[in-house]
């Protein structure tokens, strides 16, 4: 084992106490364990659309007090002995799983599906599982804290390279991997007609990736009036699902947290047909309100529909990326997509069925394909895009490398406000997209 200083024996990270119940705490600092591992000092970490689902209870099973989280960059500070293509010091990316880079899934490019027995998502300890000794533990406790233990870490890790910043680094790891995924599997090309389901961090990098493979138009489809101005300002088309007169009036006043707000994955309720009207009439109270509500929710869906077919002499879309992970998205996705066309589905869906039917797929011929993105297979591939362009400054708007993915940043905080920033992103306030913490502020 290498390791140049003892590491502290406590840290602080943030862990997931209950149902939206986050908190800031001291925690022992995790140790080597596999000879294989690697101790990263997290430098910088992020809160994802899917550190939701077990926030709000959608994903169950997880231990009480998990570390949570899975978006981190940092540096190597201890190596267990089979380590030889790391060095201590280097600065590293992560995927939000680690894995073997030797099995069959991961010579095949399926990083994400690894079956080496460590193979793990980062901040996910099953329930019952933190009872067992170090060695017999599967989960991974997160990243959302000062230091995080990565098992397979010459399979996992990444190196950066001194013009790829802390925040490029966290996008590669996750989300920007997973947007390209989409776009990539949606078979977006040269001129085609793509629609984004859901302008959350990965729909919104999702509408950049469609740009930048060639679509020649890019439809962004949400509820959320800023992110529907942030889709815009990245070139796409906007279209608005529930309309924001309806949802202020019927929430008016004390509007309870599972309005608009309660949303899937990392993008949102609106973008979700069934849900919006629905979370909207609790909010008014009344069945008068419920059914108007749930009416405008129809005619501003059946309005995204009518836009996509007018611009496709009513074919549909080529492709529909669904960044959203909810059956009333999927279902919006069948209707808008074309003939032939491809659904390319990224956002975690949790229903146990399909909302349109074997035969309707056959009736489209429609390619549909799902699933989490095998990150650490992409990551590489992707970083010369957010490498910063000589001359550029580190951190300046959106013109400072080849995709202008600085703009899905809007909040930098230290780990010590994580409950506050999972509150505000949970909620979408403040105009929040992506959340950067730093452990050490
Ligand atoms: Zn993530
Ligand atoms: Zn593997």
């Amino acid at each position: 084992m290498a390791s140049p200083a003892a590491l502290p024996g406590e840290m602080q990270a943030l862990v997931l106490s209950e149902e939206q119940v986050v908190r800031f705490v001291t925690v022992p600092t995790p140790q080597l364990v596999h000879p294989g591992d690697a101790i990263v000092r997290v430098t910088a970490c992020s809160v994802c659309g899917s550190d939701l689902h077990p926030y709000h209870g959608r994903e169950r099973g997880i231990a009480r007090d998990c570390v949570v989280g899975h978006e981190f960059v940092g540096e190597v500070v201890a190596l267990g002995e089979q380590v030889k293509a790391l060095q201590l010091g280097d600065r590293v990316a992560s995927p939000f799983s680690s894995s073997c880079g030797d099995c069959f899934f991961c010579r095949k490019g399926a990083t994400c599906r690894c079956c080496h027995s460590q193979a793990h998502l980062f901040g996910w300890v099953s329930e019952g599982e933190e009872q067992l000794p170090p060695q017999q533990r599967r989960g991974l406790p997160g990243s959302q804290a000062q230091f995080v233990r990565v098992p397979l870490a010459e399979g996992t890790l990444v190196k950066l390279p001194p013009d790829v910043s802390d925040e490029a680094g966290l996008l590669l790891g996750d989300i920007l991997s997973t947007a390209f995924f989409a776009a990539e599997r949606g078979e977006v090309g040269e001129g085609a007609c793509a629609v984004v389901l859901g302008c959350g961090p990965v729909g919104l990098l999702a509408a950049m990736a469609a740009r930048f493979l060639g679509a020649g138009q890019v439809f962004a489809v949400d509820s959320v009036p800023e992110r529907l101005a942030l889709a815009a300002e990245l070139g796409a088309t906007p279209l608005a699902l529930a309309p924001p007169a309806a949802a202020t009036t019927s929430a008016a006043g004390a509007a309870p947290p599972a309005s608009s707000a309660a949303a899937p994955a990392d993008s949102s309720a609106g973008a979700d047909g069934a849900a919006a009207p629905e979370a909207a009439a609790a909010a008014a109270g009344t069945a008068g309100a419920a059914a108007e509500a749930e009416a405008a929710a129809a005619a501003a869906r059946a309005g995204v529909v009518a836009a996509v077919l007018g611009a496709t002499e009513g074919r549909g879309a080529d492709c529909v990326l669904e960044c959203v992970g909810s059956n009333g998205a999927l279902g919006l996705a069948y209707e808008l997509v074309r003939p032939m066309g491809t659904i390319s589905s990224v956002g975690v869906n949790t229903s146990p069925a399909f909302p349109f039917s074997p035969v309707d797929a056959y009736n489209k011929n429609v390619t549909f394909r799902s699933g989490r993105c095998p990150a650490r297979a992409i990551m590489t591939r992707l970083m010369p895009l957010v490498r910063d362009e000589p001359g550029s400054e580190s951190g300046s708007g959106s013109s400072g490398s080849k995709l202008p993915w600085r703009r899905i940043f809007t909040h930098r905080m230290p780990l010590s406000k994580g409950p506050a920033a999972y509150d505000m992103f949970a909620r979408r306030a403040d105009g929040c997209v992506k959340i950067v913490l730093d452990p050490w502020a």
